[in-house]
């Protein structure tokens, strides 16, 4: 009876503990919802209001946006986030003869960090809705490029309004529902970032473009950077007598890290979702747009690779773009696949197709709503009868820095001379700074012949446009024969006469009128001069589309929330938000299981000595000597590399901290395994895994490998 009993409990558990519900929802959630989230029954130890408190101190002043996130580990500024977050500064720092990207880069004190320049950082500090200040500038008889307008001016008088009454303070108004929903950001503001100690590229990116994207992953993709301030507190930018910010918050970290099964949260600055798009954007998305991208992005990485083949300082200069666009193209074929695989937009027109149903069975409904998807369809049209007219247009500026710099100092020269809320936004007091320094980084990695042979292949595909696509400026340059000389002779006149390529010269040109600019007769201001009246086409007409599907994208919100039933939330779009789950595995293909924790035997068992698998040799013995200590995982016997999880994430999580339930740091996020690169568009329990470099390993590698013991001292792991 006894021994029945026994077995019975026995069994109840293994029942419980194999059937234990993983709380994993989609959702990238706005702060102002995490109390309607029941976090306590999730797993959560914590008062939802330590996380976020609009009367107190929580921890969301320790999360910090640096173009992707962060997060702050000590009381002095001291910022964790990914390597791959702190590279391009590296690579600006970096030489052949003093290679930070290859050997990493270490300040053993305060006086040796450098500048990362022209990064900034923000602290999210306050949020209020002004959905109905931002509507009111729009009137009913207004076309929909003038109400795109109309919204655009009224958020740049708000946020310089705001940005008044807050000196030294960032402002951003962030459209949470397209067309419908507007909320305020005020942020802190730190312009003196530095780099402390970034590992190697053969461990911070082990594995480089092959494991990008991919899970079982063993990157040590971390970094660490920190905030100065004025003496006086104040955001500054890079002077020798600033000092270490002091945030109000700082993060724990856990040296124990987590387990799988663990309850984890996230705090972050995701970038961009799609998820509340038509079937309509997601086929052009699958048949158009990415596929295009993906091929010229493939295209560029070629010739960056080739040029950059026998001599480093010049393969430095291409490293960091390179490794953006390889990224981008990875993560488009990955989204391309997984569309195909979970057929995405025949799921979404059967949901369309329902909708449907819903608002024809009711008159009222029907005359409110019964065209908005089949308008949606006829702007969708419209967009792909014009979109490879529109993708050369937009990468002609885009990837030929000759042609960036022409149209910067032409578009300034206009720009500048307008009143400040008139101006374009880059031109805008508040940003031209930041403007500028784009623009130099941007020469600072200027390699001719690598432009030259870009802007050669834009022309040879716009040549191929024809009819109502043709790119009429450029018409005296591509002819119509398919010789290319004409395309060659503009090249080597262009590339020999213009001044665009010093620093000097680039920012003189910058301050002057129109009128002195045509006079200075330099071939890429006049080309993009020539250029100009096109992007101010297209210009205009984007603000119409986004007048038009801003106004339909509004209207089936609201009938989608009838017919469903439920509130959604917004689309990431770069404010701040929260996501729960826990580390878990899952199923990537049939007979296929994924476990959640990589460890540094993984490491070995990768290490070719070839690069990207070109493990330093030290790392190898401290691997080897099994020298773990107190990072060793109890059960798996070596230190976790990595660590997976079934959070909601997307871009610009990249360096978001991953939380235990009592809010402590257990893992920095920089990735997500291949099937959940489509996230963007639909995100599943069943596929949606993200990675984070478990601090464990980042800890491990700080002390033994990179000996950096004031680190782990000042985020008091060590003593
Ligand atoms: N690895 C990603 C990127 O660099 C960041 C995180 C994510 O998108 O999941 O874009």
């Amino acid at each position: 009876m006894k021994k029945q009993y026994l077995f019975s409990l026995v069994f109840v558990f293994c029942i419980a503990f194999l059937f234990q519900s993983f709380y994993a929802e989609e959702g990238m959630w706005p702060i102002s919802e995490i109390n309607k989230l029941n976090l306590r029954a999730k797993g959560l130890e914590l008062d939802p209001k330590e996380i976020y408190d609009p009367d107190g101190l929580s921890l969301i002043y320790a999360i910090v946006n640096v173009g992707a996130t962060g997060s702050f580990v000590s009381p002095a500024g001291l910022i964790l986030t990914n390597h791959h977050v702190a590279y391009r500064y590296v690579q600006a720092a970096s030489t052949k003869e003093q290679d930070y990207i290859k050997h990493g880069f270490l300040a053993r004190n305060l006086r040796e960090e450098i500048p990362a320049r022209g990064r900034t950082a923000r602290i999210t500090e306050s949020y209020r809705d002004v959905s109905d200040e931002v509507l009111s500038a729009v009137k009913e008889e207004m076309g929909f490029a003038e109400r795109t307008r109309a919204i655009e001016r009224k958020i740049k008088e708000i946020v310089k309004k705001v940005e008044k009454r807050n000196p030294g303070k960032r402002v951003e108004v962030a459209e949470m529902f397209s067309g419908k929903t507007y909320v305020l950001f005020l942020y802190a503001y730190l312009k003196d970032i530095r780099l402390v100690y970034v590992p190697p590229r053969s461990i911070g990116e082990f594995g480089g473009d092959i494991d990008n994207w991919m899970w079982p992953r063993h990157t040590g993709d971390f970094s660490f950077m920190r905030a100065y301030v004025a003496p006086d507190g104040s955001p500054a930018e890079y002077s020798l007598e600033n000092l270490p910010y002091r945030p109000k918050r700082h993060l724990k970290v856990a040296p124990e890290g987590a387990n799988e099964r663990d309850f984890v949260f996230m705090l972050g600055y995701p970038g961009r979702t799609y998820r509340h798009q038509t079937s309509h954007f997601l086929a052009f998305e699958e048949d158009v747009r990415m596929p295009y991208v993906a091929d010229w992005y493939a295209w560029q990485i070629s010739i960056m690779e080739k040029m950059g083949g026998s001599d480093r300082s010049i393969a430095l200069k291409h490293l960091s773009r390179i490794k953006g666009l390889s990224n981008t193209m990875k993560n488009y074929r990955g989204k391309l696949k997984g569309l195909i695989r979970i057929g995405l937009v025949d799921k979404k027109r059967d949901e369309e197709k329902s909708l449907k149903k819903f608002i024809g069975a009711d008159e009222k409904r029907r005359s409110e709503y019964g065209d908005v998807l089949e308008k949606i369809g006829k702007i969708y049209e419209e967009v792909r009868e014009q979109a490879e007219y529109e993708l050369i247009l937009d990468y002609l500026r885009r990837s030929v820095n000759m042609i960036y710099f022409g149209y910067s100092v032409y578009e300034g020269s206009l720009e500048l001379r307008k009143k400040d809320l008139e101006r374009e936004s880059a031109y805008m007091d508040r940003n031209f700074a930041l403007t500028k320094q784009r623009l130099l980084s941007t020469l600072k990695n200027y390699y001719e012949p690598t432009d030259k042979a870009i802007l050669k292949e834009m022309l040879k595909r716009a040549a191929r446009l024809q009819g109502k696509s043709r790119i009429l400026a450029i018409n005296d340059i591509i002819k119509d024969d398919s010789s290319e000389k004409a395309i060659d002779d503009f090249i080597e006149k262009a590339y020999s006469q213009t001044k665009l390529k010093s620093a000097i010269s680039l920012l003189e040109a910058l301050k002057k009128s129109p009128k002195k600019l045509k006079k200075q007769k330099d071939p890429f201001i006049e080309l993009a001069a020539a250029l100009y009246p096109a992007y101010q086409k297209l210009k205009e007409t984007q603000k119409t589309r986004k007048g038009a599907l801003d106004g339909l994208q509004a209207k089936l919100l609201d009938i989608k929330k009838r017919f469903y039933e439920k509130d959604f939330i917004p689309d990431a779009n770069r404010t701040l938000r929260l996501t729960y789950g826990s580390i878990r595995g899952y199923k990537p293909a049939d007979a296929v299981y994924y476990h959640p924790i990589t460890t540094a035997d993984g490491v070995l068992d990768k290490t070719t000595g070839q690069e990207p698998f070109d493990s330093p040799e030290k790392l190898i013995d401290l691997i080897r000597s099994r020298d773990f200590g107190r990072f060793e995982h109890p059960a798996l016997k070596s230190v976790p590399v990595c660590i997976l999880y079934d959070m909601d994430t997307t871009g610009g999580n990249s360096g978001s901290p991953v939380l235990n339930a009592r809010g402590e740091l257990v893992g920095v996020n920089f990735d997500r395994a291949y099937e959940a690169t489509i996230n963007d568009f639909a995100w599943s329990e069943s596929y949606s895994r993200s990675i984070a470099v478990d601090i464990r390993y980042v800890l491990w590698v700080t002390q033994k490998y990179g000996k950096v013991d004031y680190l782990l001292k000042e985020m008091k792991v060590i003593k």
